[in-house]
């Protein structure tokens, strides 16, 4: 039947992509942004300027990312992520463009290199100004026992989770990288996204018109089902293991 499709389809492709949404990680716990009790049920979305310009919203996003409300780190990957990292292993999947923050692809065991994070990352954070890496359990002790809101250690200026927030530009080199891998690729395969999100929901339709075939793996429809080759209604983990041992 259809997972069997995909199986094929995989076996005839030469070079695959992975494009994934945070359907993938809700069997590790973490809520997506649209099934009911998603992210943005329980709190609103700070703007990238609100960040910048007031205090009191860095205050606001600190607590946020140090108390856990966002949930997005401190969970491990599940059997969809292993399942695509065996793929990366096996060279079948040249690159995963991931919407998530959660590192859950790396830490599944693929190589930073082939993971191009389009919303970047939260599980650490950046100096805004010259770009200097800082580890979260660097600053949590300050922040939490004596409410210092971070700042860079090099340059003293504002530091941030590595993500991308509303109102904040996408990141050039990754989406550079993501159209390149999208027109290199003769396989699509999309796992749990609603693909409402542009730019990021621009790749799959991208690959589509360069010829690619596309794939689409979610719980619920998507306006992109009308164009794609495939599309499978499931869960992704069981879904996925069943066809990639
Ligand atoms: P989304 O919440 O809009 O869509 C997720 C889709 O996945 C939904 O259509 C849902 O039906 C489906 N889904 C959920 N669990 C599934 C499962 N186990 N199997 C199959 N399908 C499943 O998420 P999106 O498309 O990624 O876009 C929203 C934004 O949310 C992105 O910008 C992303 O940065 C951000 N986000 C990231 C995380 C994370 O890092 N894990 C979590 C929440 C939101
Ligand atoms: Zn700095």
């Amino acid at each position: 039947m259809s997972a069997a499709k995909l199986a094929a389809l995989i076996e005839a492709s030469e070079r695959a992509v992975v494009f994934t949404g945070a359907g993938i990680s809700t069997e590790s716990g973490i809520p997506d942004f649209r099934s009911p009790g998603g992210v943005w049920s329980k709190m609103k979305p700070i703007m990238f300027q609100d960040f910048v310009a007031s205090a009191d919203k860095r205050r606001e996003a600190w607590t946020r990312a140090f108390n856990g409300t966002a949930g997005w780190t401190g969970r491990s990957p599940n059997a969809g992520h292993d399942a695509v990292a065996r793929l990366v292993a096996a060279g079948k999947v040249s690159a995963v463009i991931t919407q998530n923050v959660d590192n859950l692809h790396q830490d599944s065991g693929i190589p930073d290199e082939r993971v191009i994070e389009l919303h970047g990352n939260a599980s650490y954070a950046t100096c805004l100004d010259c770009g200097l890496r800082h580890e979260l359990h660097h600053l949590k002790p300050a922040f939490v026992e004596r409410g210092e809101i971070p700042a860079c250690r090099a340059c003293g200026s504002i530091v941030k989770t590595a993500t991308i927030s509303f109102g904040q530009s996408m990141p050039e080199g990754p989406m550079a990288r993501a159209e390149e891998e999208t027109l290199s690729c003769d396989l699509f395969i999309v796992l749990g996204s609603s693909l409402v999100v542009y730019p990021a929901a621009g790749f799959p339709l991208l690959a589509k018109r360069n010829g690619a075939r596309l794939v689409i793996v979610n719980r619920e429809p998507t306006e992109q089902d009308p164009y794609a080759d495939l599309v499978l209604n499931g869960e992704i983990g069981p879904l996925l293991s069943s066809i990639v041992p």
